[in-house]
């Protein structure tokens, strides 16, 4: 085979086509009860839309973005989006939402790209589900949509997952804390992985997040952001803990969880799970406060999450969450002789228009070959037209569950098969 799907781009197909409807339909559902409205943004971007939000020395944005000149004069920078938050505060920004209505509920689902190594639960293409609830600063903000996020994963059949929670402050709160942060691990910095040793320079918090054994020690008794919070964050976080534990929405408190992007403020959370191994975030988010303002819109609190697809597929296979139920077919119209064949097309047309589904053969094969089909796609019934049924305006009617049959006009056709 000359072509295939590059490394880390998947085709989704077959019997996976369903649970991916499945969850769709599930996502639709749980957005329309919480009052979401869908939001479709392009695939490409403005690289700069992602270096200024999600930060330049994020893996994300520094390591992992697929970019691009296009062809104008002069050539622009694009980028294939690797996450759709900064998309969607472009399109908030853009729109002036914030002039229309203080309150804005949106969800997405969509594809994402990071040029990282592929392995389960990891790919270069993913599909990601987010909402975002832009315009509100408070806790019960992030209550709704942690509580969204965590009734989804319960609806798709999820258990067996941990959500954990954490305050990151405001900027000063965080800049602070990091100078903390870096002073600490300076001191310990012989100890830790290479890797670790030149986040310390670039991005300190993300050592927290480091699933190296050479840090676990060093990191476990490092200074803890919400030693470094003010009292409003407090109150932020003691606020949202009680909303979540009135909800009936369980979650541990994590003074690690710092999660890979810059633009978080207070709030952060993560689902995960023992299930997928390493790559064990369901998804996460957190509060953005100072996102819209960054990229030039008035400023506006804002709370949201992502998930991503693929992960919620494997994590509720292994539960028998979303099951595979096939479309059964209504009616396969099977022909006998060369008349026959040409009227079947007719037939099934009035029949799908009715909204049953039809299906028939398109090879001319026999007519046992066609009944063996209708069998094998499993279909209510069968109808049998051969040169007496055609010059009575008639149909012979196979129920394939009962096997009855009988010899019905073609104008009893629609009221036989709705039974
Ligand atoms: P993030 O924006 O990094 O928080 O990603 C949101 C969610 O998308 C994660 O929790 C994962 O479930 C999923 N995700 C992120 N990167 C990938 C990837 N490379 N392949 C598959 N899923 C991913």
């Amino acid at each position: 085979m000359k072509y295939k799907s590059l490394k880390g781009f998947s085709d989704i197909l077959g019997e996976d086509i369903a649970l991916w409807q499945a969850l769709e339909r599930e996502i639709n559902a749980i957005m329309r009860l919480y009052g979401y409205s869908e939001i479709r943004t392009p695939i490409v971007e403005p690289t700069e839309l992602f270096t200024r939000s999600v930060g330049e020395a994020t893996d994300v944005v520094g390591k992992e973005m697929y970019t691009f000149w296009d062809k104008g004069t002069p050539p622009e920078s694009l980028a294939l989006r690797p996450e759709l938050t900064a998309p969607t505060a472009r399109a908030y920004i853009q729109y002036e939402i914030a002039k229309q209505q203080q309150i804005t509920k949106w969800y997405y689902v969509g594809q994402a790209f990071r040029y990282e190594q592929p392995q389960k639960g990891r790919s270069r293409q993913f599909h990601t589900c987010g909402v975002e609830l832009l315009g509100a600063a408070g806790a019960k903000a992030d209550t709704e949509v942690i509580t969204l996020g965590y009734d989804l994963l319960k609806k798709i059949g999820i258990n067996n997952f941990t959500l954990r929670i954490n305050s990151l402050g405001n900027y000063e709160e965080r800049t602070k804390y990091k100078q903390a942060l870096v002073e600490y691990l300076s001191k310990y910095a012989n100890d830790l992985s290479a890797e670790s040793q030149r986040r310390i320079a670039t991005n300190p918090l993300r050592v927290l997040d480091s699933k190296d054994s050479r840090d676990s020690e060093v990191i476990a008794n490092s200074p803890s952001i919400l030693d470094f919070l003010s009292t409003d964050s407090e109150t932020h976080f003691s606020d949202l803990q009680e909303c979540l534990q009135s909800s009936g929405v369980s979650f541990v408190v994590d003074n690690k969880l710092v999660r890979g992007l810059d633009y978080y403020t207070k709030t952060v959370f993560e689902f995960q799970t023992k299930s997928l191994g390493s790559q064990d975030a369901l998804g996460g988010g957190g509060r953005y406060d100072n996102l819209i303002s960054e990229l030039g819109g008035t400023p506006t609190p804002a709370t949201g999450f992502g998930f991503g697809l693929e992960r919620l597929i494997l994590a509720a296979r292994l539960e028998q969450g979303l099951q595979f139920v096939p479309n059964k077919l209504d009616v396969y119209l099977v022909a006998m002789g060369e008349e026959a064949q040409k009227k079947i097309p007719a037939i099934s047309h009035k029949i799908r228009l009715a909204g049953f589904s039809a299906d028939y053969d398109l090879l001319n094969r026999s007519v046992k070959a066609q009944m063996k089909e209708s069998n094998k796609k499993e279909a209510r019934f069968a109808i049998i037209i051969g040169e007496q049924e055609l010059k009575t305006n008639s149909v012979v009617l196979k129920n394939l569950e009962t096997s009855e049959q009988k010899n019905i006009s073609q104008e009893e056709i629609l009221t036989e098969i709705s039974c």
